[in-house]
């Protein structure tokens, strides 16, 4: 973002952050297989439109976590690598969609993961009065570098922020094994396990590949690649979306 030189341009670049952040975004829904890199860069998403992301495995794990009803029956199956069935993860998602923040749009992580969940969004859209506009990017990474960056991937159980131990990737915890913000022990996820991530791996190529499909046939698809400098990435990203986007319907770029 360019820094203003006087005030009265100070001004301006406020008036116009300050429009642009009432501006609806729409959903945007980000696909692709576990360890593509779909939290960080859905972070960096809301950070720019300022609009939430809601990651249906964090909220999941918040539930695991705070040894709900929900967290005690989806704990098995995620440790499994499976996937929670329908109806309980569209009953969480429409909670936290009845949120006020979600009014100017917001960012899907891991959600919708079949073609019922998918249905169900747009039908759920579709009675809106003045119906979000809807846009689906896969990051697309290939097996050998998924497998070796969620080797590497540690988890906080506290925020639920992902760090990665290794050199090559960004954001390596500060201090091994620690959470930057809160200072928690990192974990490695259960299900990021070898066994557990080949699991996984199966049921998003049986069960999430027809989501392509779907938005792909509504013409609401586009595709990135996810290896390279998240910010790169984050910029393909916003090509991609504002490519799906009517004249006009562009999101804007900077805030
Ligand atoms: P994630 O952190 O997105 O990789 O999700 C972790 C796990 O939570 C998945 O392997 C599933 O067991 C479960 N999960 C997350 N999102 C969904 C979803 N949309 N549908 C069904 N299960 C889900």
């Amino acid at each position: 973002m360019k820094s203003a030189t006087n005030p009265s341009e100070s001004t301006s670049c406020e008036l116009a952050r300050e429009m642009a952040q009432k501006s609806r975004v729409g959903v945007v829904l980000l696909l692709g297989s576990p360890g593509a890199g779909k939290g960080t860069q859905a972070k960096e998403l809301s950070r720019l439109w300022n609009i939430p992301q809601i990651s249906t495995g964090d909220l999941l794990r918040i539930h695991v976590a705070n040894d709900t009803a929900l967290g005690r029956t989806v704990k098995t199956i995620i440790d499994h690598g499976e996937l929670v069935p329908d109806s309980l993860i569209t009953e969480m998602v429409e909670a936290r969609l009845l949120e006020p923040d979600t009014a100017r749009g917001y960012i899907l992580d891991g959600f919708p993961r079949t073609t019922d969940q998918a249905t169900w969004l747009i039908g759920r859209l579709a009675v809106e009065r003045n119906p979000l506009p809807i846009r689906a990017v896969r990051i697309h990474l290939d097996r050998t570098q998924l497998l070796r960056r969620v080797s590497g991937r540690r988890h906080c159980p506290v925020c639920q922020r992902s760090f990665n131990i290794y050199e090559i990737y960004e954001h390596r915890p500060k201090y091994n094994g620690f959470c930057d913000r809160d200072g928690a022990a990192l974990i490695q996820r259960p299900d990021d396990a070898e066994e557990v991530l080949c699991r996984r791996l199966k049921v998003y190529e049986a069960q999430t590949t027809p989501v392509i499909d779907f938005f792909q046939a509504r013409g609401q698809f586009a595709e990135v690649m996810g290896d390279g400098p998240i910010e790169w990435i984050t910029e393909s990203i916003l090509d991609a979306v504002n490519g799906l986007s009517l004249a006009g319907q562009e999101i804007p770029r900077e805030y």
